[in-house]
């Protein structure tokens, strides 16, 4: 999960997601509407018998916040919490499996943040089952072929992996951007990006608000987009001011084609 504002545990519930499938939090920075429900889904989580760990990414003094608030309200955790402080300027790979890769994308904004950059990670070739059972190919040596390898077969002969497999499914990856000023530096770091998720929370008529407070236009989001390559963007973070958000898309659209709303229970399928 990415930033954890208040109301997250009604949002979650809303929309039917197992509190159980949250293992890691990325908290991007530590203003309020970017992790005043952290406390919360925390204590939550032990009322729900949690046993499993829980890993907490965000800026240096996270731990301090959260261990405090459980300190003075006599609380605890029944499971492992365990709290991984940031505080570097450039871009670190803070977790890694065998799924996916997660780097920091450092932030312009009024207190230190980060966004988050998530590389899947190329999974396994598709076995051909055609071919392999053309050359009566033994089962056990199946997981050998998809991991990439030429067979011998027992006649000598052997067959290339290119003719035994299919290419994987492309690997995708998502970069969130939020909050930031327009900052070009995270260009390099997000550069041919699938899906990028850039905060727009003004227009461009309101520019001066955001150079003041260090947020970006929809205009400026589309500028990182379209400089970085990505292939899809999705805007969010809107301010209140504004009534009718598909405004923002009408404006990022005049830079950049692809442009998603992000909004409250919305799903994306990439
Ligand atoms: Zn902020
Ligand atoms: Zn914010």
């Amino acid at each position: 999960m990415i930033d954890c504002a208040e109301g997250t545990q009604v949002q979650l519930r809303k929309n039917k997601i197992r509190f159980s499938k949250i293992n890691h939090i990325f908290i991007s920075h530590l203003h309020g509407d970017h992790f005043f429900g952290l406390i919360g889904l925390v204590s939550t989580f032990t009322l729900l018998n949690r046993t499993t760990d829980l890993h907490i990414y965000g800026p240096k003094g996270i731990q301090e916040i959260i261990k405090l608030q459980l300190r003075l309200s006599n609380s605890w955790t029944n499971y492992g919490l365990f709290f991984h402080e940031l505080e570097s300027k450039e871009s670190e790979v803070i977790f890694e499996d065998e799924k996916v890769l997660v780097k920091t994308i450092p932030l312009k904004h009024r207190v230190y943040t980060n966004g988050f950059l998530f590389q899947e990670k190329t999974g396994e070739r598709k076995l051909n089952l055609d071919a392999v059972q053309n050359y009566e190919i033994d089962t056990c040596y199946y997981q050998k072929i998809k991991n990439g390898n030429d067979i011998t077969l027992e006649d000598g002969r052997i067959i290339k992996n290119d003719e035994l497999t299919f290419d994987p499914i492309p690997a995708k990856n998502y970069a969130f951007c939020s909050d930031t000023a327009y900052d070009e530096s995270i260009i390099p770091i997000i550069k041919n990006i699938d899906v990028l998720y850039h905060e727009s929370t003004f227009l461009q008529s309101e520019e001066n608000l955001a150079k003041k407070t260090l947020h970006s236009t929809a205009k400026e989001a589309a500028t990182i987009a379209l400089k970085s390559n990505a292939k899809q963007l999705i805007l969010g973070h809107y301010s209140t001011r504004y009534e009718n958000i598909d405004l923002f898309k009408e404006e990022a659209k005049s830079i950049f084609p692809e442009v998603y709303l992000a909004n409250d229970g919305k799903s994306f399928e990439f």
